[in-house]
C-alpha cells in the first residue's frame, strides 16, 4: 500500500482535519500488512473509496432562545458507509463538534459496527451546539429546528442515528418526536429511544457495560481478575455511569470521575447511590463534577485528568484525545495493568504507541466501546419485530457480542510474542469484513 502517498493525498486535500486525518493514519498503518497480501483491493481502490465519506450533509439550524435572540448553529450529517447496513451512528451536540471531529467519528464507526457482526454501516452527525446552561425549552427548540434539515436524510433503512456526547434520552426524545411527526411513519429510525415508545432494555447502560465485559476479556487472557482492582474512569456522562456501574458490580473500585473543570478522587469509590448522583450531575446541564467532591467530601483537582491517580485500570470515558503521552507515562510508571478507551479515540497516537511499546493491555475505543451500537442494532431487530427483549436476554447477546468482538481481535492482533496487539486486531478484523463487503457489490 502506498500509505504515505494516500495519506498526504488526505492532507493536502483536507487541510487542518486533525481528527479524521489521525483515525485514517492509525487504520492504514494497522492494515498495511494485511492489505498487500490482497492485490485486488487495491485494484479496486478499496482504500481511496473507504477513507471518503459516501456523503456529508451540512446545514444550518437557526432557532430562539428564551430571550427572543436568534441563534444559529451548524448541523452535519456524516453518511461514511453503507456496505454492510443503513449508516448507523450517533449525533453529538458539544462545542468541539467540527467537520473534522464528525469524519474521524463515521471513519470509526464504519469499523466499529463492522466488528459487531450486526448489519450496520458507518455515520455521525451532531452540532456545535452545546447544552451547557441552556433550558430544557430551549433543547426542544434546537432539537426540533436541527430535525427540520436532517429528517429527509434519515429512514430505518437508509441512516439511524443515536445519541453521542450531549444526545442523551431527552434530546433523542425531542428529535425522534420531531422526526415521527415530519416523516409521518414510526419504524423506529432512531436508536437510544425511551422504553416506552421502542426503546431497548439495558440500551442506556450498554456502552459502559460492554466496555467492562471486553476488559473482563483482556484481563482473563493473564489470568488476571478485575475483583478488587482499582478503576480510573474520566468522564461523568452516560457512558461513565454505565462503565461505574459494572465495574463496582465486578468487584473493582472506581476511584475517579471527572468533567471540563477537573476530576474528583473518591477513595473509597464511586458506588451505590454515588453513581446514580452521577446522572443527577449530567443532568443539571452544567457540566461541572466539583459538586461531588462538596457533597461526598472527597478531594476535588480543578483542571487535572484523573489519569495522575495510581489505578489498575483506566477507563477515558469522555472525549477524544483526553489521554496524552504524558498522561500514559504517569499510568505505566503507576503500574497500570489495563487501559481501555470508552470514548472513541480517547488516547492520542502517541500514548496508544507508548501503551503497546510497554505492552500494556491496551483496547481501542472502535472494540471496547461498541457494545453501545451493537445494543442499538438490538433495539433495531426489536422494533423490525414489533417486540421487546428482557433485560437478561439484551444483555446476554451484548456479552456475546463482546465476546465476539475480543475473539476477533486476538485471531487477527496476536504477536509472535503472545502480546496482543488490540489496535491491528480491531482495524484489520473491522476491516477485512468491510473490504470483502465492497469487493462483492462492485464500484459504487
Ligand atoms: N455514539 C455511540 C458510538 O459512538 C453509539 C452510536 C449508536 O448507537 O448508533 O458508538
Amino acid at each position: 500500500m502506498k500509505t504515505e502517498s494516500i495519506l498526504l493525498a488526505l492532507e493536502t486535500k483536507h487541510p487542518g482535519e486533525h481528527e479524521y486525518l489521525q483515525a485514517v493514519k492509525e487504520v492504514l498503518l494497522s492494515i498495511e500488512e494485511v492489505y498487500n497480501q490482497h492485490p485486488e483491493f487495491e485494484k479496486a481502490g478499496i482504500i481511496e473509496r473507504l477513507v471518503e465519506p459516501d456523503r456529508i450533509f451540512t446545514f444550518k439550524v437557526p432557532w430562539i432562545d428564551d430571550q427572543g435572540n436568534v441563534q444559529v448553529n451548524l448541523g452535519y450529517r456524516v453518511q461514511f458507509n453503507n456496505t454492510i447496513g443503513p449508516y448507523k451512528g450517533g449525533l453529538r451536540f458539544h462545542a468541539s463538534v467540527t467537520l473534522s471531529s464528525l469524519k474521524f467519528l463515521g471513519f470509526e464507526q464504519t469499523f466499529k459496527n463492522a466488528l459487531t457482526t450486526l448489519p450496520m454501516g458507518g455515520g455521525k452527525g451532531g452540532s456545535d451546539f452545546s447544552i451547557r446552561g441552556k433550558s430544557n425549552a430551549e433543547v426542544m427548540r434546537f432539537c426540533q429546528a436541527f430535525m427540520l434539515e436532517l429528517w429527509r436524510h434519515i429512514g430505518p433503512n437508509t441512516d439511524v442515528p443515536a445519541g453521542d456526547i450531549g444526545v442523551g434520552a431527552r434530546e433523542i426524545g425531542y428529535l425522534y418526536g420531531m422526526y415521527r411527526k415530519l416523516a409521518l411513519e414510526n419504524t423506529g429510525t432512531f436508536t437510544g429511544k425511551g422504553l416506552d415508545y421502542g426503546g431497548s432494555l439495558i440500551r442506556p447502560e450498554a456502552t459502559g457495560f460492554g466496555g467492562l465485559y471486553f476488559v473482563y476479556q483482556m484481563l482473563k487472557t493473564k489470568g488476571i481478575d478485575i475483583k478488587g482492582k482499582t478503576v480510573a474512569i474520566s468522564g461523568f456522562g452516560n457512558v461513565a455511569w454505565g462503565a461505574a456501574l459494572k465495574a463496582t458490580e465486578m468487584g473493582a473500585k472506581v476511584v475517579t470521575i471527572s468533567g471540563p473543570d477537573g476530576y474528583i478522587y473518591d477513595p473509597d469509590g464511586v458506588s451505590g447511590e454515588k453513581i446514580d448522583y452521577m446522572l443527577e450531575l449530567r443532568n443539571s446541564g452544567e457540566d461541572i463534577v466539583a459538586p461531588y467532591a462538596e457533597k461526598y467530601g472527597v478531594e476535588f483537582f480543578p483542571g487535572k485528568r484523573p489519569w495522575q491517580q495510581k489505578a489498575d485500570i483506566a477507563l477515558p470515558c469522555a472525549i477524544q484525545n483526553e489521554l496524552n503521552e504524558e498522561d500514559a507515562k504517569t499510568l505505566i510508571n503507576n503500574g497500570v495493568i489495563c487501559v481501555a478507551e470508552i470514548s472513541n479515540m480517547g488516547c492520542t497516537a502517541e500514548a496508544v504507541d507508548l501503551f503497546i511499546e510497554k505492552k500494556v493491555l491496551f483496547g481501542p475505543g472502535k472494540a471496547v466501546n461498541a457494545g453501545g451500537v451493537a445494543t442499538s442494532g438490538l433495539e433495531m431487530t426489536q422494533n423490525a419485530m414489533h417486540l421487546n427483549w428482557t433485560a437478561s436476554e439484551v444483555d446476554e447477546k451484548l456479552q456475546q457480542i463482546m465476546k465476539n468482538i475480543h475473539e476477533q481481535c486476538c485471531i487477527y492482533g496476536k504477536q509472535p510474542d503472545g502480546y496482543i496487539n488490540y489496535v491491528k486486531g480491531a482495524n484489520i478484523a473491522g476491516f477485512m469484513k468491510v473490504a470483502k463487503a465492497m469487493m462483492a457489490q462492485g464500484v459504487v
